[in-house]
Parts: structure tokens; sequence; C-alpha cells
């Protein structure tokens, strides 16, 4: 999960200055955590105490008011009586990622990534960006390898990701929808030969950056089992106390379920 987070906090800059290159500068000012990262931590604490994913996005969402939500998440962060609203944005696909971590069943981690995406996301592009991301990094830390994941993931949800980045990036813009930025996420996940490639692969799409970064980031760390030292350390500087605990707890738990080797969060 520290991949998707990293990847938030790599992409940041780049959300409202879109680059179209990959050697961008990777840590530099300006780097912060966004909804993705406090979204992400709040489905993680989730999935490690009462599974209510709507109290915890408001609990999390309240606790970090300025981390950047879309209009429509801020409303229902404010109402009194939340519902959800059909949305079919990434915002369902950017904070799953630690349910494929932790979740070793197929089956069961599609049924939770549609819960976690169901609270606000419950149109069916919404659920489905969920679960792509979701069953994406379980067949990662698995070890499927690229190609195969490719298949799978077409197969599943009918996204086309027979494109690679450098075709994808000319004609590319600021997509917010699930449809429009998940399969070129994954995308860059699977053509990256390496974390830190993918992820900047997904910043030079010059798109919705810190969540598409989140998303590679995530499916990236499943692949390669972890983020390289010196990224970890540095993105972990950035996060406060209380989210950097939670993160802890979360890769506790992890080693506890599957042991150590390739299995991170
Ligand atoms: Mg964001």
């Amino acid at each position: 999960m520290i991949g998707a987070i990293a990847g938030d906090i790599i992409g940041s800059p780049y959300e409202a200055h879109p680059v179209k290159m990959t050697d961008f500068e990777l840590l530099g000012r300006g780097c912060r955590f966004t909804d993705d990262t406090v979204l992400t931590v709040a489905t993680a604490f989730s999935l490690m105490t009462d599974g209510d994913y709507a109290q915890n996005y408001r609990i999390f969402g309240r606790l970090y008011p300025l981390a950047g939500y879309g209009p429509l998440f801020r409303a229902w962060l404010a109402s009194d009586d939340p519902q959800p609203y059909g949305s079919w944005g990434n915002g369902s696909a950017m904070r799953v990622c630690p349910v494929g971590f932790l979740l070793d069943d197929e089956a069961e981690v599609l049924r939770e990534a549609a819960r976690s995406a169901a609270v606000t996301h419950d149109h069916p592009e919404g659920i489905k960006g969920a679960q792509a991301v979701a069953l994406a990094v379980l067949l990662a830390r698995r070890g499927t390898g690229a190609e195969d994941l490719r298949r799978e993931l077409t197969a599943r949800f009918g996204y086309d990701l027979a494109r690679t980045a450098a075709e994808i990036r000319p004609r590319y813009a600021f997509d917010i929808s699930c449809q429009g930025s998940v399969p070129e996420a994954l995308i860059c996940a699977l053509e990256g030969r390496d974390w830190e490639r993918a992820v900047r692969l997904a910043v030079s799409l010059g798109g919705d950056a810190d969540t598409q970064a989140c998303i590679a980031g995530a499916v990236a760390e499943a692949r390669w089992g972890g983020v390289p030292a010196d990224i970890d350390r540095r993105v972990r500087l950035v996060l406060p106390e209380h989210l950097l605990e939670i993160v802890c707890d979360f890769e506790a738990r992890l080693r506890e379920q599957h042991g150590g080797g390739k299995d991170t969060a």
C-alpha cells in the first residue's frame, strides 16, 4: 500500500501542471499526500476494523479536509444523510488497493472491492474500476506476469490494455472517469520494467497524475514486492503520524497473514 501512497505523493505536483515526459523531478518541492492517500489508508483501516467503509471514509475525509477531494465527494462528506451518488469517477479505484493486498481469494477481493466502491461510486464503471485495480494487485502479488495480467484483466473487465504509454500520451488529457483513467494506469504498471518506471509512465501521460500514479504504484508494488527503499523512506516522511501508524499496522497485519517474502503493502 505504500506504493499507492508513494505514487500519489510523486504525482501530486503534476495533477494541476501536467507533464508529457518521464524524466520529471521525482520527489521535489510541492509533493504532498492527497485524497488518494487519505482514502487508501481509510480502506486499510476499515479492513482491519469494522469494515464500515462509509463511516471510515467520512471520518478520514473530515480529518483531512484539504486533501483535494472532488466536489461530489465533498458534498457527501458534508451531508447528514450520505447516499451513494452514482459516480463513475476514479475515486473508487484509487482507494481500493489494500483489498488486493490483504485478501487472498479472487471472489472475496472482487466482492470487497465492490463494497468499498458502492458507498459512493455505485455506477457500474465505478464498481468495475475498483475491482480491476484490486484484482490486479492480488494477481500481481501472486507473481502473475505482465502478459497474463493483461489478458486476464482485459477478459474480465473489457478494458483495452493493448496500447502502450507512448501511444496513449500524445492525445491523452485529464480524465477522472474510471473508464478513461484506470486502464491507462494499469497499462503503465504492466509496461514499466520496475516500480519507478511504472510510476513515471503514469505521471507522463499528463492526465490525473496523482491518482493514476497511485493506481500504477499499487500494482507495481505488488509486481515487484515493494517500493525502492529510498523512495519508501522519503514518502513516509511526508505522512502525518496518524496515517503512518495505520500504514505500519496494516503492513504488520500482512506479514502476520502472509509471512515475509513478496507480499508487501
Ligand atoms: Mg488526489
